[in-house]
Parts: structure tokens; C-alpha cells; sequence
């Protein structure tokens, strides 16, 4: 069960779903030394128990990285490991809060985690593990357990993702519709998520907000700013323009995106300018508009700041 690599720095993006977290995870998982995970979180469930597919395309117990990953830091994928891990999940890491540092099962929750970038790196030849579960409270949680995680906070319009959660979708994964809210949901979970990641910031955990709109606008320039923070190599010879080559990469869930390869434009998707019917742009902007201007979005769409 033990793995003596040296621990990796995560990082660990978070955000609201449909914030731009897995585009953001593919573009920084192509830099030198890094090795993408996709949302860890949801390895146990999803990869071990129902063996969906990695982004690989293999279905996650025929992926032969994950197959290495799990046979160094645990001996093997089982079902008893992972029914562990989300009961220890049910106890310490929920969504509305934030881990205090004296949870008894906190340790070994984290301890899981911690195996799985330390093998993670070690198979991928990183130093460094992007996990996008998205979620505060597992960044909490990891912080809280000591482990080096420095968090990209992504925030993104809520009205785009008011939109974007509204929208029918299949899975590729399984072809199911994936989940869908209304705008008064968006809106409540849009202000529980972002909130919950800057309190993070307020307890000393490294966090770093990026706002999905300035990441399309100028890709390389956002990109570099971030490497800045994060101690990535800042060449992303990957980006050209709004054009991004992508390479295959191993994430164990995460948005449909984490399957694509190859060139990838990198544009700004408006249709709620025009889709999202006028009453629930006036309801989500009406619940989140506190937040909604501190990270600068304007009430009104504009051509520049929309
Ligand atoms: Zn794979």
C-alpha cells in the first residue's frame, strides 16, 4: 500500500460545472511536467465501481496508466478501496463545509488522495498532478490534510452557465442526458461554489481566480500568468492564437471535452446572449448580482465584457 515517490504538487482547479474547468485542465496539461488527472473525485464511483471511460478512450480498468497508477499506490484497484474512500467522502468532505483540521477520518480521506498524485506522478514522470474536481470542500479538505495544493479558482459569467446547465446533453460516457438546473439552482450553487473558494483563499490556501472570459480572449497571455503563479513552463508552444493542439490525456471524468484531440478553437461561446430567455437572465443576474460584479461582469452584455 505504501508509495515512497515524492509528493507532486496538485493543482487543483475549481469552480462551478460548465465554468470552463476542463478546458482549462487540457490547456495547462499540456505543459512540461505536468500530468492531468481529470476530477479525481470521482475515480472511486465512476472509474473503479463503474468503470467508465478514461480520456484516453479505454474504459478506466483497461487504461493502462490508471492500471499503473493504482498498482503502485495501492496495489490494485478494488471495490472495497473505493466503497472506502466515498464513505470516508460522506463523512469529512462535503460540499456546504469547509474541513476543520480536527475530523478524525480526515487523514486517511487525504491519504488516498495523496497516494494517488504520488503514483500518479510517478507513472506520468510529472512533478506536478492537475486534479479538477471542482469542488471547495475537497480542496479544503486537501489543504487542511497538508498536502502542497495550490487552487485555480475559474470563474465564469453566470448566465453562461445558467445557459449551459439548462441545455440537453448526452454523456459520451454512458449516452445519458447529463444533469440539468433551472436558473434559480445555477444561481444558488453559482454563489455556494464561488464563495466557498475564496473563503479557502481567506484561510491561507494558495488560491488564484481566473475568469474564463479573459482565458478565451487571450489564451497565452491568461495561460502565462498563470504559469507565473503556478511555476509552470510559460512557453504553451501548444497555443497559437485561439487555436490549442491537444494531445490524449488520462482524466478520469470531467466534462465531454476531455476527449478531444488534436486543434481546438478556443472561442467564446455567447449563445445565451440571444438563447437564455429573458427571464431567467434577469433572475440569475438578479441572485447572483453581488458577486456576480465583484468578479467584474456587467449587468448588461457588451460586445467587449460580455
Ligand atoms: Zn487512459
Amino acid at each position: 500500500m505504501s508509495d515512497r515517490s515524492p509528493a507532486p504538487g496538485v493543482i487543483f482547479l475549481g469552480g462551478l460545472g460548465r465554468s470552463g474547468t476542463t478546458l482549462l485542465e487540457r490547456l495547462l496539461g499540456e505543459s512540461p511536467g505536468v500530468t492531468p488527472l481529470g476530477e479525481v473525485v470521482h475515480l472511486w464511483a465512476r472509474g473503479v465501481l463503474s468503470g467508465e471511460p478514461c480520456g484516453c478512450g479505454a474504459v478506466f480498468t483497461e487504461c493502462a496508466f490508471w492500471r499503473a497508477v493504482g498498482a503502485r499506490a495501492f496495489g490494485g484497484w478494488t471495490a472495497e478501496l473505493a466503497e472506502r474512500v466515498l464513505c470516508l467522502r460522506q463523512r469529512v468532505d462535503r460540499t456546504r463545509r469547509i474541513p476543520s483540521l480536527g475530523h478524525t477520518d480526515l487523514p486517511e480521506y487525504v491519504a488516498a488522495y495523496r497516494r494517488v498524485y504520488a503514483a500518479a506522478a510517478a507513472v506520468g514522470g510529472a512533478r506536478l498532478v492537475i486534479d479538477s474536481s471542482k469542488h471547495a470542500s475537497l480542496a479544503g479538505c486537501l489543504a487542511a490534510g497538508g498536502v502542497a495544493v495550490r487552487v485555480v479558482h475559474v470563474v465564469r459569467d453566470p448566465r453562461a452557465v445558467a445557459h449551459s446547465w439548462r441545455r440537453n446533453v448526452e454523456r459520451p460516457e454512458d449516452g445519458r442526458p447529463m444533469t440539468r438546473w433551472g436558473p434559480v439552482r445555477t444561481s444558488l450553487h453559482w454563489t455556494a461554489q464561488n464563495l466557498a473558494l475564496g473563503l479557502l483563499g481567506r484561510r491561507g490556501v494558495p488560491v488564484v481566480r481566473v475568469r474564463y472570459e479573459d482565458l478565451l480572449a487571450d489564451p497565452r497571455a491568461t495561460l502565462g500568468a498563470l504559469a507565473a503563479e503556478l511555476g509552470l513552463d510559460p512557453a504553451f508552444s501548444h497555443v497559437r492564437g485561439t487555436t490549442a493542439e491537444l494531445g490524449r490525456a488520462h482524466t478520469v471524468s470531467g466534462n465531454p471535452m476531455r476527449f478531444t484531440v488534436g486543434r481546438v478553437e478556443l472561442s467564446r461561446d455567447d449563445t445565451w446572449h440571444t438563447a437564455l430567455p429573458r427571464s431567467h437572465r434577469r433572475l440569475v443576474t438578479t441572485l447572483t448580482l453581488p458577486l456576480m460584479s465583484r468578479y467584474g461582469y456587467p449587468m448588461a452584455p457588451t460586445e467587449e465584457a460580455a
